[in-house]
Order: structure tokens, then C-alpha cells, then sequence
């Protein structure tokens, strides 16, 4: 594979921060670059992308127009990503052209759940047990193999939001799950967790690390619905998760903020769910609760910025607003919490609408 480029000094206030993807995140990135003086330029393949509204230049085209894509690429001094369904492929191309960060190879690993597990557990981390599964008679011998009561069917690649997924109590089960997805899955021992939660941290230039307090998250239907900081999630804890994501961050010699999602056993393991290679949901609190959000974070370190401090001030609330509930804004407008709806036309069931944050005073 040809070089890649790299950012020769940190990027001047004035310059342009492509974002690959359109959406909420693309949208708090770019007002985030906006804030610290940067311009922004949105590549979506929608032609409706949130961020667009937000944006300092905008082109919509599909993630595989080279041309377009050259042209975009060529208007940037650095180029990121908000979502990790861009084809790896596209972030290679970009990779030569101009500074690109977080790096294919941490994009390439993170899309696809057989090489995220394999990467965790070569670190000696967690992950719940799973076992690889290519046709329906493998998916009803891994169900028997992993030995447990239920297992979560999950596709290889293209999962989020619970999305591709199905949860499964017999072999026949699995091996029927696996003839409807027709695609190469994982198949996971369901994990009978205390809860969820996650740390989002950044990783600079430099290798410098700054994690945020890790927020415990409530999911309903495979999205999330709340993030509690601190929640139920302990010092102890927290430093020890934040200790896994350094350590993940670092053998990706990572540079941008990343998530990774844990699982707390009943009996107490860390289990990595799933890596996020972007900022992500369960740190949209940032905003309100830290001096420096995830977003403003994620552009220093692109643009080869010194970290800022991921300090909390307060105890906070993240519900995210999802689908009709987005309707009764002024229901969420009336209390008081910071607000935050992403412009997007049609409120359909299931689709990430908007978040409100709410701050409380600070416990631990
Ligand atoms: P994922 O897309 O893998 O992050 O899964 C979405 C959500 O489904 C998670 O946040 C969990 O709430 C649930 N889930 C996924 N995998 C498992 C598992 N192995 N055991 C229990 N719950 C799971």
C-alpha cells in the first residue's frame, strides 16, 4: 500500500476539516471544528445529511465517487470519518491524498466483529465467548458448542444499533437465524450482564491519552436510550476500564476519539462488547459536563491539536430522543436540560432524532 500523509504541524485556525458522513455526529463535529476557529466540508452520500445544514461546504455523492472524493480531499487539511460503515476502501484513498485520521487499518479491524474480537482478545481482553459462523449448520454447532441457554446471532459486518442481530435459544434456532441473514455472523453467548457502559477517550498525535469518565448506558431494542455518568459505574472500575481502552487505543496507534463498549458480568468480568472507531452516542453528555466534548477533542487530535482536559464538573443525564418522540420538542425544551435536535426531516420509528442532556451536581 502506498504512504500515507501526515500532518507536518498542527493545523492552523482557518483550515478545513473534511467529514466523511452526514449525520448527527458529522453535524457535532463540524460545529465543534467551528468553535475552534476551523472551517468544515460534509461528504454524505445523502443529499438530505444533517450536517450539511452546519457545514462550511458540503458534496454529496457516494462514499466510492473517486472523482468527487478527490475533489473533496483536495479542499481539506485533514480528513475524518463519522461513521464506521464508510468503505475502508475510501478512507485508504483519502489516506494518500491527505492527513486522515483515526486510520484505515483501525476502521478495517473495528467493521468487522470476527477481526474486533480477535484484536481484543490478542490484547488480552475480554470479549464475551463467540465462535465464527459460515452456514447453517456451523451457527446450530456453535450454539451447542458455546453450551449456554441464549446467544446473540450478530452479522460479520454492517451492525449497529442492534441492527442485524437476533437472539437465539436452540441450535435450530441459530441455524434458522443464520438462513435468514445469509451473510457470515458471529455467534455470541448471550451475556446475563449488572449493566452496560462505555469509555470514550482520544488519543493524540503524540500517543497522549484522555478518557472521560465512563457513563453507564441503557439500551432498549439494541439503541441506546440513556447514558448515567457516573451511574452505576465505580472508581475502581472506571480506571480500570479506562486503563483496556488505552491499551486498545495504543495498539491501534490510534489517533481520534474512540468508544468501547463494555459489558459488567454478574460476576464482575469486563467484557468488550464492540469498538467504535468515531465519537460516539454514549459521550454526546460531554457537552455539557466537560470543559473540552468529545467533538472539540476529536478535531484537536486530527488536526494535531494538544488534547484538551476531559475533566467532568457534574453528574449527568444523556436520553437520547428517538424517533415520534421528537414531536413533543417542546415537552423536552420545557426542562431546562441542554437540548440538542439534529434537523432531520422525518421522525420515523427507531431514528435518532435528538439528546437532551441533564447536569446534577458532582458525587464522585
Ligand atoms: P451491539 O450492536 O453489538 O453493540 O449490540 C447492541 C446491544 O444489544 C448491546 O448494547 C446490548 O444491549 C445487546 N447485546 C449485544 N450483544 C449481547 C450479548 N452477547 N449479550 C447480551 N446482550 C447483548
Amino acid at each position: 500500500m502506498s504512504a500515507v500523509k501526515t500532518l507536518a504541524a498542527p493545523i492552523p485556525p482557518g483550515g478545513m476539516i473534511g467529514i466523511l458522513g452526514g449525520g448527527q455526529l458529522g453535524r457535532m463535529l463540524a460545529l465543534a471544528a467551528a468553535s475552534l476557529g476551523f472551517k468544515s466540508h460534509v461528504f454524505s452520500d445523502k443529499t438530505d445529511a444533517p450536517a450539511f445544514q452546519v457545514a462550511t461546504a458540503k458534496t454529496a455523492a457516494e462514499y466510492t465517487d473517486w472523482t468527487a472524493l478527490k475533489t473533496f480531499i483536495e479542499q481539506c487539511d485533514a480528513i475524518t470519518f463519522e461513521f464506521e460503515n464508510i468503505p475502508a476502501e475510501t478512507v485508504e484513498f483519502a489516506a494518500k491524498l491527505a492527513a486522515t485520521n483515526p486510520a484505515a487499518s483501525a476502521l478495517r479491524i473495528t467493521q468487522d466483529r470476527i477481526k474486533e474480537k480477535t484484536f481484543v482478545r490478542s490484547l488480552g481482553i475480554g470479549t464475551p465467548a463467540f465462535q465464527t459462523v459460515t452456514s447453517e449448520r456451523a451457527a446450530a454447532t456453535a450454539f451447542d458448542s458455546l453450551g449456554c441457554a441464549h446467544a446473540v446471532l450478530k452479522t460479520a459486518r454492517m451492525g449497529y444499533d442492534g441492527k442485524g442481530q437476533a437472539l437465539v435459544g436452540s441450535a435450530s434456532e441459530a441455524a434458522h437465524g443464520f438462513a435468514l441473514l445469509k451473510q457470515p455472523a458471529i455467534l455470541e453467548a448471550y451475556v446475563d450482564f449488572q449493566y452496560e457502559m462505555s469509555v470514550v477517550a482520544a488519543r493524540g498525535m503524540n500517543g497522549a491519552f484522555a478518557a472521560y469518565d465512563p457513563p453507564e448506558n441503557i439500551h432498549g431494542g439494541g439503541i441506546l436510550h440513556r447514558s448515567l455518568v457516573p451511574g452505576r459505574v465505580t472508581e475502581q472500575i472506571a480506571r480500570e476500564v479506562k486503563s483496556l481502552t488505552q491499551k486498545i487505543a495504543d495498539a491501534f496507534g490510534y489517533v481520534g476519539v474512540l468508544a468501547v463498549e463494555f459489558f459488567v458480568s454478574r460476576d464482575g468480568k469486563l467484557l468488550v462488547n464492540e469498538i467504535a472507531p468515531r465519537v460516539h452516542n454514549s459521550g454526546h453528555w460531554t457537552i455539557e459536563a466537560c470543559a473540552v466534548s468529545q467533538f472539540e477533542q476529536h478535531v484537536r487530535a486530527i488536526a494535531g491539536w494538544p488534547l484538551g482536559d476531559p475533566g467532568r464538573h457534574a453528574n449527568a443525564v444523556m436520553q437520547n430522543i428517538i424517533g415520534p418522540d421528537a414531536n413533543d420538542w417542546a415537552i423536552y425544551a420545557g426542562r431546562g436540560g441542554g437540548l440538542h435536535l439534529y434537523g432531520k426531516s422525518e421522525a420515523k420509528p427507531g431514528r435518532k432524532m435528538g439528546h437532551i442532556t441533564t447536569l446534577t451536581p458532582k458525587t464522585h
